[in-house]
């Protein structure tokens, strides 16, 4: 089978290897679409995050696929069920950008997709439960205001997950043309902040107050700060970005402002929320794919969704 090998930053290789075996406990998924994560695009760029892992290496976690060969303790799956997460690449095993990915734990580790949910939505599932987990402890309610600082795929499946919510008053911030076109398709006040005043029309939406809520989607050292500064005396910050430096930022900020600020994971069972949503079609995921690509043209792939100006999502469909 074909794998994309991340051999260095910003140089790939396009393998041909033996299509794993499932041990008793694991599960062969056929792989039918899988997405470039931001942080996959930290590791093909070699930024200080990316070089956290260790090259050559295989990559990609979200993805969607069917159930080819399943191990003789496996009990939660059938030939042909349609599955995603559970990829364990940095524990040695291939990730999702190849044909096939082999699922250890099989019944700890691998979700059920219901078939009225698309394999191209299927694999946009992984960060739509990211940004689900990202809402659970800020908690923006109908009532609140919300800043999403990045219309990436993370700042849009946010931006889903608020509405998801009853979220009435969001405004997003992005410099990228195309993705605030898509941002403003799914529903919110979509600002240029380098053309427009963000601080002023942030300011006057709330009242002079300052949002309460905001969401750092973005892994900039001045969205950080918007985050801190455009929100309101209680705001609640969710950070969420990784960031491709260290970014200059006062912790004062925290201590003197009455701010809570959460981290992107929390407790809870997500994964069959963001699949539900999904499967009754409340929120649409394909609304933020911009590309499908083969596996062979992996290299453009990474390049393409290495640029905010033209992309949004990037999926390997192999
Ligand atoms: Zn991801």
């Amino acid at each position: 089978m074909k794998t994309v090998i991340i051999n260095a930053p910003r140089e790939l290789l396009i393998k041909d290897v033996d299509i794993p075996k499932p041990g008793p406990d694991d599960v062969l998924v056929r792989v039918r679409a899988s997405g470039i994560c931001g942080s996959d695009v930290h590791r093909y760029l070699g930024t200080a995050f990316g070089r956290t892992w260790k090259y050559p290496m295989n990559s990609g976690h979200e993805y969607c696929g069917e159930v080819v060969e399943i191990g003789k303790n496996v009990k939660r799956f059938r030939e042909g069920d349609h599955a995603t997460l559970g990829v364990a690449w940095p524990q040695g095993y291939l990730g999702a950008f190849s044909e096939y990915v082999l699922i250890p734990n099989a019944d700890e580790r691998l979700y059920q997709v219901p078939k009225e949910v698309s394999f191209i939505e299927g694999a946009c599932l992984e960060p739509f439960t990211v940004a689900l987990q990202a809402c659970r402890r800020p908690n923006p309610t109908s009532e609140d205001k919300v800043l999403i600082l990045g219309a990436g795929a993370i700042g849009l499946s946010v931006l889903w997950a608020c509405k998801a919510r009853g979220v009435q008053n969001i405004i997003v911030s992005e410099i990228s043309d195309k993705r605030r076109g898509v941002a403003e398709q799914i529903g919110c006040r979509a600002v240029n902040p380098a053309a427009e005043d963000l601080a002023e029309i942030v300011m006057d939406a709330t009242g002079g107050q300052g949002a309460d809520v905001a969401f750092e989607c973005a892994g900039t050292g001045a969205t950080l700060n918007q985050a801190f500064a455009l929100t309101n005396r209680w705001g609640r910050i969710s950070l969420i970005a990784h960031y491709r430096q260290e970014p200059p930022f006062s912790v004062e900020t925290i201590a003197r402002g009455g701010k809570s600020v959460y981290g992107p994971f929390s407790p809870g069972p997500t994964v069959e929320e963001a699949i539900q949503l999904v499967a009754e079609k409340k929120v649409d995921l394909t609304s933020m794919v911009s590309h499908t690509f083969p596996l062979e043209k992996a290299q453009q792939a990474f390049e393409v969704a290495c640029d905010a100006a033209q992309s949004v999502k990037v999926l390997f469909v192999p």
